[in-house]
């Protein structure tokens, strides 16, 4: 069995977030993801509708750490999906635990 010092529920944006911000700022800490979904991204990765961007701009919906380079502030879902999952790489978080039964 697996243990760890804390667990992440869910590898939305938040989620993801908080893994990077822990790597950045509590090195030692050990942890773990658990995401429901097959894939990260929550909300980002979950609608795929045409037209879904975010309402507010990513300057400030993004990562303080990893400032938001599109030209486009007002993303579209697919950038934003990419946006969390390229975080995610760039940290190499691993860790990340489906918890799908379906
Ligand atoms: C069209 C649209 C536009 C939006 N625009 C904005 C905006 O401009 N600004 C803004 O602030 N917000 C906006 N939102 C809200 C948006 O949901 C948040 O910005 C952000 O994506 C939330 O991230 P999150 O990680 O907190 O939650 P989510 O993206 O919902 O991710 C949560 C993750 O946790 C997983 N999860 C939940 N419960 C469990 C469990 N018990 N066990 C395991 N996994 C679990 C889910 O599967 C999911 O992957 C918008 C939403 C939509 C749909």
């Amino acid at each position: 069995m697996n243990h760890f010092d804390l667990v992440i529920i869910g590898a939305g944006l938040s989620g993801i977030g908080a893994a990077c911000h822990l790597t950045r700022n509590q090195p030692n800490k050990t942890f773990s993801i658990i995401e429901s979904r097959e894939a990260m991204g929550g909300t980002w990765d979950l609608f795929r509708y045409p037209g879904i961007r975010s309402d507010s701009d990513m300057h400030t919906l993004g990562y303080a750490f990893k400032p938001w380079r599109d030209k486009k502030a007002i993303a579209d879902g697919t950038a934003i999906r990419n946006y969390i999952r390229e975080t995610a790489a760039e940290y190499r978080l691993k860790n990340i635990f489906n918890t799908s039964v379906g």
